[in-house]
């Protein structure tokens, strides 16, 4: 098991947003997080790297407590996260963006690391504009940079948070097929997203959240098709 939720709770003041959440992710798993805005989605991803922390119930990940750990960063290098909005650094270039923090936090080897990344930009399809700066990328570009560097830690668990809600339609197609591949070469990955047929087509496992609670979780075909609570149906009817 890689990830191991129990029994989290979560609130901001006395905002309750997660009410009593337990998942797992075992590896080499794909699971897509489903729901209507405001139930706790990116929050839940955010307790998984402890940018947020709780107030009770346990995150372990590789068998480690994550809220107890002395190391966080340590464990956080295992966990690669993709936003929304790219958030890559607007006065590096493409490559220097990625090699940032392996130099600065793996100490790696400065050849290694530009190897290692102009690899992961060659698998992203954006070898020729590693020298370029990132607002001359189009947004899909970006995203696609985006995950190649979190790739470039060589994290064990990537987690997306709506990684296409902020692309032009036509740029969604790219960055699915980047994050396809990823589960095809059997990443472990937890995707927050409003693309259902992605869902459909690469999730082993999919939750529906609503209102902080984990309303179903099940194979696709089955969440899909005969979902069980009056909220996903309607939730689904929505988005499909
Ligand atoms: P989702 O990603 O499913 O849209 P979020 O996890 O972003 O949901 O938010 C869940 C709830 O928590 C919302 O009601 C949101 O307004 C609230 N919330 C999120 N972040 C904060 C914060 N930093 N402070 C206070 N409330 C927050
Ligand atoms: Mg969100």
């Amino acid at each position: 098991m890689v990830i191991e939720v129990s029994n989290v709770k979560k609130h901001y003041g006395r905002l309750e947003v997660l009410k009593d959440i337990s998942l797992h992710v075992s590896e080499g798993e794909v699971l897509c997080i489903i729901g209507p805005s405001g139930s706790g989605k990116s929050t839940l991803l955010r307790c998984l790297n402890r940018l947020e922390e709780i107030q009770s119930g346990s995150i372990v990940i590789f068998g480690e407590d994550l809220v107890h750990t002395k190391d966080v960063n340590k464990l956080r290098q295992n966990i690669g996260m993709v936003f929304q909005s790219f958030n890559l650094f607007p006065h590096l270039t493409v490559l220097e963006n990625m090699i940032l923090a392996p130099l600065e936090l793996k100490k790696m080897k400065k050849n290694e690391a530009v190897e290692k990344a102009l690899d992961l930009l060659d698998k992203v399809g954006l070898k020729d504009k590693k020298n370029v700066y990132p607002d001359t990328l189009s947004g899909g570009q970006k995203q696609r940079v985006a995950i190649a560097r979190a790739l470039e830690m060589n994290p064990k668990i990537m987690l997306f948070d709506e990684p296409t809600s902020a692309l032009d339609p036509e740029m969604v197609g790219e960055v699915l097929k980047v994050m396809k591949d990823l589960a095809q070469d059997g990443m472990t990955m937890v995707v927050v997203t409003h693309e259902m047929n992605f869902a459909k087509d690469v999730a082993d496992r999919i939750i529906f959240m609503d209102q902080g609670y984990i309303l179903e979780e099940g194979p696709p075909e089955e969440i899909f098709t005969a979902p069980t609570s009056d909220r996903c149906k309607e939730f689904l009817d929505k988005v499909i």
